[in-house]
């Protein structure tokens, strides 16, 4: 059951599409000229076209190639509906981006076996589309904590440190370690320290803002980017999180432990940043000054 739109200046043609259409199941919407049809496609998001290539004024070509050069409809398929004797021009309508054609007069099996197997592959298309954007998406992930991973954390503050120098915009980095992680990993194994990363994973997604980003930088650290967010706000949701962690109980079967973060901060602007690797470099010396100075807290480059 699918929605078509058929565009074609003669009302027997239109008619005709209709009736074989309608008893395949499917709805039709009919438009008797181009500037008709285009309209008609933004109104009624049709899954596929039938269009008259020889119409007056706006032909099927131009309908076609208009079809074609608009993002939002350029996937809908499109086949071209032709007389014997335009037979040559059918290349033209293909060469426009057009799926297929159909000879009138119609053959009702040659027309409905045509429509069926556009829609299938439109279907099939959009199947492909949303597949590709979900392993997209997974690529970009940690398997473990479901936050971005290193690399596209990389990518990401890459582009928003061009932003931000661009714009004069200010932009934090954020780097975060478990205090004694090693030695916690050893005393209750792996598999609680995989619970500890998870959960301390959703706490920091948690405290998220709509701008921010969260990645697992690595083992047991993380990074934040906070666009937008001078030093001083860069410190205070960086002592949140860290305030959010102490006061969790992270719980593992009949385990409840409790765990602390080390967090270093660097802000750009600053005259001793020029690149987004140097913005992570700082973050990471604060964060190891953080370490030094006994844990637990945060400390801003
Ligand atoms: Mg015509």
């Amino acid at each position: 059951m699918a929605k078509i739109l058929v565009i074609d200046d003669s009302r027997l043609v239109a008619h005709v599409a209709k009736t074989i259409l309608i008893k395949q199941g499917h709805e039709v919407v009919l438009a008797q000229d181009g500037p008709t049809g285009l309209a008609a496609l933004d109104e009624s998001k049709p899954d596929l076209i039938l269009l008259d290539l020889i119409m007056p004024g706006m032909d099927g070509y131009a309908v076609c190639e208009k079809v074609k050069n608009t993002f939002e409809t350029k996937d809908i398929p499109v086949i071209m509906l032709t007389s014997k004797a335009e037979s040559s021009d059918k290349v033209r309508g293909l060469e426009l981006g057009a799926s297929d054609y159909v000879t009138k007069p119609f053959d009702e099996g040659e027309l409905v076996a045509r429509v069926n197997t556009h829609l299938r592959l439109k279907e099939l298309y959009e199947t492909l589309q949303e597949k590709n954007r979900q392993l997209q998406e997974l690529a970009n992930r940690d398997g473990l904590t479901g936050l971005f991973n290193h690399r596209y954390f990389q990518e990401a503050l890459s582009k928003d440190f061009q932003r931000a120098m661009r714009y004069h915009e200010s932009l934090s980095c954020v780097l975060l370690d478990i205090d004694f992680f090693k030695k916690f990993n050893d005393t209750y194994g792996h598999q609680t320290g995989d619970v500890v990363l998870k959960t301390l994973g959703g706490i920091i997604e948690d405290s998220l803002r709509d701008t921010d980003l969260a990645a697992r930088y690595g083992g047991e650290e993380f990074a934040l980017v906070l666009y937008h967010t001078p030093a001083p706000a860069a410190f205070m949701v960086a002592d949140r999180l860290r305030q959010s962690v102490e006061n969790h109980e992270f719980v593992h079967e009949d385990l409840v432990l409790k765990v602390t973060i080390s967090v270093g901060v660097a802000t750009f602007p600053h005259p001793d940043i020029p690149d987004h690797k140097t913005l992570v470099e700082c973050a990471d010396k604060a964060l190891y000054r953080a370490k030094e100075a006994g844990r637990n807290q945060v400390i801003a480059f």
